[in-house]
């Protein structure tokens, strides 16, 4: 699913890379958490795969496809098959939850028809029916981030990247969160989540991608947060 080979990224202007030879395959199917302290470089490693950057050396490969050395006009392909959650949830403040997930379904080019079906679907998923018609400001946060996962899944994407999905949100109602992620994680989307929340990585016992200063500290399945120090 995800093939990263010795994969560097040096900033302009900056002294040392921000990924510095970075290997590790992710399979179809797994969950995995990519952790680190602050400055370590998780946030690029995302960017890279979404190809919102490109590394300065080493490749990397999505399904087969090199994201570096894609063209920009199918940047929006690779897009496509890349669901993406944030920490601040990044709705529509004017759309209602409905409205968030079908304007996704609506850039994808889906019928009216095909949406109006796919919607109330998509929000069963997340536990979010009987809130169709709310505002993003009317919901908690536990609820804005279901929104955002639903939106985030509309093209039943092979790869969900997360970035600090429970950052902004209590510990039970990141429990909850990450009860619809394992959901969509067991429904086959290759997970993988960016996050500093070690309760979170302790209970679930997923594989953990460790990073420091840009390199690979550690590898390993059935992870706790805190291994290896
Ligand atoms: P993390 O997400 O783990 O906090 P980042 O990927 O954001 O780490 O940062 C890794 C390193 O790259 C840090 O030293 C950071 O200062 C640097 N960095 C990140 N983005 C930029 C940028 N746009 N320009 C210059 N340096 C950057
Ligand atoms: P908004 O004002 O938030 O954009 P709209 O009511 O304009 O929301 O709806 C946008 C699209 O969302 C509509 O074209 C429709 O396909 C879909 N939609 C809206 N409400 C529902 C609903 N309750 N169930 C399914 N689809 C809905």
């Amino acid at each position: 699913m995800i093939e990263l080979r010795d994969v560097s990224k040096r900033y302009p202007a900056s002294g040392r890379p921000a990924l510095d030879r970075v290997s590790a395959t992710v399979g179809a199917g797994e969950f995995v958490f990519l952790i680190g302290p602050s400055g370590s470089g998780k946030s690029t490693l995302l960017r890279l795969l979404l190809r919102e950057d490109v590394p300065t050396s080493g490749s990397i490969l999505i399904d087969g496809l090199d994201v570096a050395g894609l063209p920009r006009r199918k940047v929006p392909k690779l897009r496509q098959r890349i669901g993406c959650v944030f920490q601040d949830f990044r709705l529509l403040p004017k759309r209602t939850v409905a409205g968030n997930v079908a304007f996704a379904l609506e850039v994808l080019g889906r019928t009216p028809s095909e949406i109006r079906i796919a919607v109330p679907e998509l929000l069963e998923m997340v536990g979010l029916q009987g809130k169709a018609e709310r505002l993003p400001h009317e919901l908690s946060g536990g609820e804005q981030q279901r929104v955002a996962i639903a939106r985030a899944s509309v093209n039943r994407p092979p790869l969900l990247l997360a970035d600090e999905p429970t950052g902004n949100l209590d510990p039970e109602t990141g429990r909850e969160i990450m009860q619809v992620l394992e959901r969509i994680n067991r429904a086959g989307t290759t997970v993988l989540m960016a996050t500093h929340d070690s309760s979170i990585v302790d209970a679930m016992r997923r594989r953990v991608i460790e990073l420091a200063d840009g390199g690979v500290l550690r590898d390993e399945a059935r992870a706790v947060y805190g291994a290896g120090r």
